[in-house]
């Protein structure tokens, strides 16, 4: 028996080991990370303020001026720009296993390989989507064989419908187009009758077809009759021949018409033909602008004129675009092109956390073109931090 001495210190001991989970142990956080005093720019809801941005269970929790409350991380990013996840419709980050973390810290919380395999190998690209990080898709180029050095599709028989019918049906969760390059030299003479077979493939799965246009054998009009609502025509700046604007300064019919039912243009920015300044220059004062950004990125980006897809939106700032209009051509206009984004390229509440902080540089910024063309311009955004699913990307 204790006596009552005894008792009472017990009883003070008991309560105070029971009072320890409360004062030391962790008591779960309200929100796992709140990303402070950013300037919020979300085209998706047309918000473009100072806010605080506060995360749980890898969800928008909360935007607001002011956000009280615990976290368990919390990211400073005043003097930032803090926007949806970059969304990133033409890429080759499906050719090596490296490529998925490396454009994730440029921002890029979801990807769309733009038919680096073929039918032949489609399962290369595929795995390395599969075990991307970030969401991620590929298209299908319609060439078996993939990209050739001598041309994808240079030998017709490489456009196999049945070949790539197969493939599809086998892999349609990975799956997200038909990728048909018709280039010169790609498809040679035989580009009219690749994109005929793509489109065949494509339709017949309910998917969209993205062509690789510029420096084509048939006339633009041509090509474009053949793509439905949808569909995506990348490289749209490629200056001629066969670029989306005549000779005398007017946007194609035939390219116009594309655009009022449904298919979107889309940048691509790439290293070499598929852009040059003063075909954006005029594309741009005729008022054709993009629906979306592109980058075309391998893992030499870096060393290209590509660098990264905030350096590829960058660039439209010199021909008229805002930093507004420029972050909702990297998120909120790709978001409607794929269904795997459907939920993405925005931060409304309940949406899955996917964010990119960028930091807008004013100074004198140099960008190039695909032809050696460069231009300064005065500001342009840079990657900062990224995250993914609520969770903040560590950089290697
Ligand atoms: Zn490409």
């Amino acid at each position: 028996m204790l006596n009552r001495r005894e008792f009472v210190r017990a009883a003070a001991g008991a309560s105070i080991f029971a009072r320890i989970p409360n004062l030391f142990a962790a008591r779960p956080a309200k929100y796992d990370l709140i990303i402070k005093g950013g300037r919020v720019i979300d085209p998706s809801v047309r918000l473009d303020a100072i806010r605080d941005v506060a995360i749980a269970g890898g969800r928008i929790a909360a935007v607001e001026a002011s956000i009280a409350g615990d976290a368990a991380d919390t990211l400073d990013a005043r003097g930032k720009l803090v926007v949806p996840g970059l969304l990133d419709i033409h890429t080759h980050t499906a050719r090596s296993a490296e490529g998925p973390p490396l454009v994730l810290q440029d921002g890029v919380t979801g990807w769309i390989d733009a038919g680096s395999q073929g039918a032949d190998h489609i399962e290369d690209t595929i795995a390395v989507a599969r075990s991307s990080p970030q969401q991620a898709r590929v298209l299908m180029n319609i060439g078996r064989r993939g990209i050739l050095p001598e041309g994808d599709t240079m030998d017709i028989k490489n456009a196999d419908v049945e070949a790539a019918r197969d493939a599809i049906s086998k892999n349609r969760d990975f799956i997200a187009g038909v990728k048909a390059r018709l280039s010169n030299n790609v498809a040679g003479e035989n580009d009219y009758e690749v994109l005929r077979r793509a489109q065949e493939v494509a339709s017949s799965f309910g998917l969209p077809v993205m062509i690789h246009m510029g420096q084509t054998v048939s006339p633009i009009s041509k090509l474009v009759d053949l793509l439905k609502r949808g569909d995506i025509v990348t490289h749209m700046f490629a200056p001629p021949p066969n670029s989306i604007m005549d000779d005398s300064g007017h946007i194609v019919p035939e390219v116009l018409a594309a655009r009022r039912r449904g298919v979107w243009f889309d940048v691509g920015n790439g290293q070499a033909g598929h852009m040059r300044w003063d075909t954006i220059a005029a594309i741009m004062k005729a008022g054709f602008w993009p629906d979306t950004f592109s980058t075309d990125w391998n893992t030499n980006a870096h060393q290209t004129g590509v660098i990264d897809l905030p350096n590829c939106m960058s660039k439209l700032f010199n021909y008229g675009m805002t930093v507004d209009q420029a972050i909702a051509h990297a998120t909120v206009n790709a978001a409607r092109i794929f269904p795997l984004f459907n939920d993405r390229g925005t931060l409304n509440v309940g949406a899955p956390a996917d964010v990119a902080i960028l930091e807008l540089r004013k100074g004198k910024f140099e960008f190039l073109d695909n032809y050696k063309g460069k231009i300064t311009g005065n500001q342009r955004l840079f990657p900062s931090a990224t995250v993914l699913g609520g969770k903040r990307v560590t950089h290697a």
